[in-house]
């Protein structure tokens, strides 16, 4: 199954355990295409769990995740293909340059050096790399990095982005630059982002899936939240007794 009514993301009753700990129990929900949904939840509930699992770097004890259709345990490549995955650290080949990087990716990636040489022209324009391109990772900043890991999961055109915590530890004009980087990323594709902020929630998602001690406890419009309490906050308070 691969066309266009298939969901972007799907989890099936994923569960993860830890030795005997529970992380994430029955985690079931879908994502439809050309969707942004944030993956809301305070620390420790089960976000990059599940992520690890829908992007299939992790299996999970029990359930199934599938990208545009194809089962990431049992259609990898397939679903590899449909998908950029930025996790929460970015990059890590930090000896690279990050021209060095996107070349190695695209190239383990089989795509023809026509097409890799233009799409990376493209991606670097598109996150703002052109005065970094030759410096070593390790030596650029937070924000530069997160553009770097953004750049990397955009080079082979996915239709579906997960991304773990995508603005964590940037400052204010890097956070603006990243969002909207996502959202035009978002205009044709689908993205799923986790997020502990609830300011990311309102600023990117019309939808979210909250998900508290490894269960999801909401799953619906963004307006829906508010419905039920007079603010986010209120609603995230009320849902995991955690202060905001
Ligand atoms: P989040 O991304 O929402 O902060 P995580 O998915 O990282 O949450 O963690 C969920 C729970 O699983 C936490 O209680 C965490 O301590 C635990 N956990 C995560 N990774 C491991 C691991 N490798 N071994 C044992 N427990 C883990």
């Amino acid at each position: 199954m691969n066309d266009t009514t298939t969901a972007a993301i799907e989890a099936h009753g994923l569960t993860k355990l830890y030795r005997d700990y529970y992380a994430i129990r029955d985690v079931t929900f879908s994502v439809p295409r050309g969707q942004i949904a944030a993956f809301l939840g305070p620390n420790g509930a089960g976000k990059s769990t599940t992520m690890r699992i829908l992007t299939g770097f992790m299996a999970p004890s029990s359930g199934v995740a599938k990208i545009c259709g194809f089962d990431v345990a049992t259609d990898r490549l397939k679903a590899a293909e449909k998908l950029g995955y930025l996790p929460e650290n970015g990059p890590l080949y930090l000896e690279m340059t990050p021209r060095g990087l996107l070349r190695y990716f695209g190239s383990a990636r089989g795509m023809s050096a026509d097409r890799l040489a233009s799409r990376i022209e493209f991606v670097v324009e598109k996150c703002g790399l052109g005065s970094v391109l030759d410096k070593p990772i390790r030596k650029l900043s937070r924000g530069f990095r997160q553009r770097v890991g953004m750049a990397q999961v955009m080079l082979h055109e996915p239709e579906v982005l997960i991304m773990d915590e995508p603005t964590s530890g940037l400052d204010p004009n890097q956070i603006r630059e990243v969002r909207k980087t996502i959202r035009e990323f978002a205009s044709t594709k689908t993205v799923l982002l986790s997020t502990h902020i609830l300011q990311e929630v309102e600023a990117m998602a019309d939808r979210v899936i909250f998900i508290h001690e490894g269960r999801i406890v909401f799953d619906g419009p963004t307006a829906e939240m508010k419905k039920e309490q007079a603010t986010l906050e209120a609603f995230f308070h009320a849902k995991t007794g955690v202060p905001v």
